[in-house]
């Protein structure tokens, strides 16, 4: 009975209403009767003057005191009796309606913690209970979507890695079989899968860090205007190779931000080597940048293939490809822009992408904060 006490809140209402009630009757008894006998001896006193009492003896008095004293404590006690049952109803009705929705949410919160990540309670008030089922049930919803994401990741790091390892497989194989020998050519093939698996593997390793806050930034006062130039001087030769133009615009003086310059570069270089990737020979890729509302904007547009705009509103999204069906020997892992996302975002900026259509090119822009603004003016 102890235990049950001390471990159901129900009881525990039900107990503390019938507390206050008892309380209130007993407080009301000892009252009465501390004060019944003077009330009574007034109001009978004034009786006794009248002339139809006059003809009343002194012991039918006191019989009529001591039978409305009697009178007066069944009246209590019957009361009393009636009032305690109709709060231990009331109470059981008010308790329940506290308690349900505490044991729902605490059912609930089991089932989640089992991995029922789908588990809601009903929002019944709009008081504290009412508050506390919201809060749950967003937190349900966060733990949800984190979970529908890391099922997703672990399909697509699963999914990358399957073509690169099949495809190295399948030329080992056929070494080992003598059908293919293991010329130059041959052995460079699978050099480039292996890389292409390396890049993945750090690419990844980069995107989880940055994603779990573990990528500490080096946030220093930086001249963009120097990173930007020491991006297109490192592309440059790529640029020349497949016969791209690559024009930079940079105004005389540019203000400075604080940033990690090491993480910016890695976001021009992913952004710079995708124009490149996607312009064809012959194409131009112009790197420009300005200050703009107290931001430095920086921008990358292209004379390339150009991005649909179905496509537009995803290619920040991890290992999302415009082309599905590219070859792994074409294309990238897909996660490019978003760790370039996530560092931009990390540095307080924005970064979005543009484009006309197929074929009308493209431009990546994004800004970061001028030194003055983070730092609150
Ligand atoms: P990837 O390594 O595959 O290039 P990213 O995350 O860098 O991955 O880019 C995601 C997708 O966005 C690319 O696969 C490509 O389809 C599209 N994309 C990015 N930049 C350009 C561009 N300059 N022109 C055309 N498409 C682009």
């Amino acid at each position: 009975m102890r235990a049950l006490f001390r471990r159901s809140l129900l009881s525990k209402l039900i107990v503390s209403y019938l507390a206050v009630i008892t309380l209130t009757l007993i407080v009301m008894g000892i009252a009465a009767m501390l004060n019944a006998p003077d009330a009574l001896d007034r109001h009978m006193s004034g009786m006794g003057g009248s002339q139809h009492m006059q003809s009343v003896s002194g012991d039918m008095m006191g019989d009529l005191r001591g039978n409305l004293l009697a009178t007066l404590i069944e009246v209590l006690l019957i009361g009393g009796a009636i009032a305690a049952a109709v709060t231990l109803a009331v109470s059981v009705i008010l308790s329940r309606r506290i308690v349900q929705p505490m044991r729902a949410i605490a059912a609930a919160s089991q089932g989640v913690a089992a991995g029922h990540y789908r588990q809601r309670v009903p929002v019944t008030s709009s008081d504290e209970l009412g508050d506390m089922a919201q809060a749950f049930n967003h937190m349900a919803e966060r733990l949800q979507e984190t979970e529908r994401r890391r099922i997703e990741l672990i399909g697509n790091v699963a999914h990358e890695l399957r073509t690169p390892l099949a495809s190295l497989k399948l030329q080992l194989e056929g070494v080992i079989d003598g059908i293919l020998t293991s010329d130059a050519s041959a052995l460079l093939d699978m050099q480039r899968e292996l890389s292409r698996l390396q890049r993945l593997v750090v690419d990844l390793e980069d995107l989880s860090k940055i994603e779990a806050g573990q990528a500490v930034l080096d946030l220093r006062l930086v001249q963009v205007g120097e990173v930007i130039q020491a991006a297109a001087s490192r592309l440059r030769p790529q640029y020349d190779d497949k016969g791209v133009s690559l024009l930079v615009t940079l105004p005389v003086e540019l203000p400075e931000v604080r940033a990690d310059a090491n993480r910016i570069m890695q976001v021009l270089m992913n952004v710079l080597g995708n124009a490149l990737h996607y312009t064809p020979a012959g194409g131009t890729v112009h790197l420009r940048s300005w200050v703009e509302q107290q931001e430095v904007c920086v921008e990358v547009s292209d004379t390339g293939s150009g991005i649909g705009a179905e496509h537009l509103p995803h290619i920040f999204e991890r290992f999302y490809r415009v082309d599905k069906s590219r070859t792994r020997v074409s294309g990238g892992s897909g996660i490019g822009l978003t760790i370039s996302r996530q560092l931009v975002e990390a540095h307080g900026g924005r970064i979005w992408a543009s484009s006309a259509g197929v074929g009308k090119g493209s431009t990546v822009t994004f800004v970061l904060p001028l030194a003055n603004q983070r730092n609150g003016g």
